[in-house]
């Protein structure tokens, strides 16, 4: 037997469904909020990730797949949807209308090479948003408060906004050197990977997962403290707006971030019960022109799918993702069956949610089937009453029957579902 990949999945069963229900929230998410669907390749040229993730990243350094294509060029499997879509909006120069803000969302897999948990595959989902051309932190407040408010739609009501701001370059580069030199003394004890960080990207040891509980990394300078007066005046107007929209935030100066293009306002979405977090982002106002384009400034986050299936797992209730059938047509003889799938596809092109006998099932067989799936209506199709053009349909909450005339049926349906 062929299986799959390591750190893959299949999507299917309870799991399909609330997929399917988290993907209709969006669609209808996103219309509200006036943001337009892009979709980019699952695979871009290796570069593009070394320029915009970063060359010390994690996620470049250790995570990627790369590959050399049949005409040997490097590329590389998406990790994340971010540099993809900058890509785009510089290669399609969306930034046309310089007065506007372009306002994008995806939705695809991407791939990174992790050790497969709970909530960490090598195979995952992300649903993101990106705005571009707008540098003011009321952006960042629509943003963030639109993840916030998709999450609670769908039922994640426990779930508040981690904030932090990486400042400025200028606030960066001062911090960077206070905190090198604190940790210089140290660096022995910290974990291989800070060690690799100290060198390559200082700032990324404030959020190591192994070393976050040592005194070393309590104590470090405070990033707060060196945030230049127009970071902190950013920073704060955006926690003004946050509180004005409701959005239950805590300030946590660890949150760095994982990609190298983030600068000043900087957030995560993290379960109040058990801490996980559920996506993050931040705004990246030099990934356009690092990239090719015009200084364009931008903001955007990424919500991980799986981790949001999982939570919903415990607490939404199934039986309403559930299609509840409208109306199951059970057929015994050839006639029946025929007459069956012309009746259904009638009723469904009018959306009524219809189920027919597909097998040689007896009615007995049948009447459990559409029990099982809460049919509304059973339609019993019998080839005497065919033949005097009559259909027998029956209540399967009150259990009434009652005959009508065949070219009645669909509207009759329609009129009592
Ligand atoms: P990141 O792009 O690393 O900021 O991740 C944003 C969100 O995507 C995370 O909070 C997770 O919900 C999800 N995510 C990231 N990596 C994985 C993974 N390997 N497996 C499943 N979900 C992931």
């Amino acid at each position: 037997m062929i299986t799959k990949p390591k750190g893959t999945y299949d999507l299917l069963g309870i799991d399909a469904k609330i997929y399917t229900y988290i993907n209709h929230e969006i669609e209808n998410f996103m219309a509200n909020y006036n943001y337009d669907l892009i979709r980019t390749p699952i695979f871009e040229a290796s570069e593009l990730y070394h320029r915009s993730v970063g060359e010390s990243s994690d996620i470049v350094t250790k995570e990627t797949y790369d590959f050399v294509d049949r005409g040997n060029r490097c590329m590389t499997l998406r990790p994340e949807g971010t540099a993809g879509v900058v890509r785009s909006v510089v290669e399609n120069k969306m930034y046309g209308n310089k007065n506007d803000c372009i306002k994008l969302y995806y939705n695809g897999t991407m791939y990174r090479y992790e050790r497969p948990q709970s909530g960490r595959n090598r195979e995952f989902t992300q649903f993101g948003v990106e705005v571009f051309n707008s540098n003011d932190p009321i952006i960042d407040a629509e943003v963030i408060s639109l993840g916030y408010n998709l999450l609670n739609s769908l039922g994640i009501e426990n779930v508040t906004v981690a904030i932090n701001s990486l400042g400025d370059k200028e606030t960066r580069h001062n911090y960077t050197e206070a905190l090198v030199k604190y940790l210089e003394p140290h660096i022995n004890s910290l974990c291989d990977d800070c060690q690799r960080r100290y060198k390559s990207n200082p700032l990324r040891i404030l959020d190591c997962k192994v070393d976050k509980d040592s005194e070393i990394l309590k104590n470090v300078p405070k990033l707060s403290d060196y945030l230049s007066k127009a970071s902190s005046e950013r920073f704060t107007k955006l926690k003004m707006l946050l509180a004005n929209l409701d959005i239950d935030y805590e300030i946590n100066d660890k949150i760095v971030r994982g990609l190298d293009y983030y600068d000043e306002n900087v957030w995560e979405y993290v379960t109040t019960d058990d801490g996980i977090t559920l996506g993050g982002g931040g705004r990246y106002n030099f990934l356009v022109e690092n990239l090719g384009g015009p200084n364009l400034p931008a903001v955007g986050f990424a919500l991980g799918i799986e981790r949001i299936i999982l939570n919903l797992k415990n607490k939404i209730d199934i039986d309403n993702l559930n299609n509840n059938i409208d109306v199951y047509i059970m057929s015994v003889n050839e006639e029946e069956k025929m007459q069956a799938i012309i009746l259904a596809q009638n009723l469904r092109l009018n959306n009524v949610i219809t189920e027919i006998n597909s097998n040689n099932l007896s009615l007995k067989s049948q009447f459990k089937i559409a029990d099982n799936l809460k049919a509304k209506f059973l339609v019993i199709l019998n080839s005497d009453d065919l033949n005097k053009g009559l259909i027998n349909v029956k209540d399967n909450a009150t259990k009434e029957e009652i005959k009508i005339d065949e070219s009645e049926i669909v509207d009759w349906i329609l009129g009592n579902i």
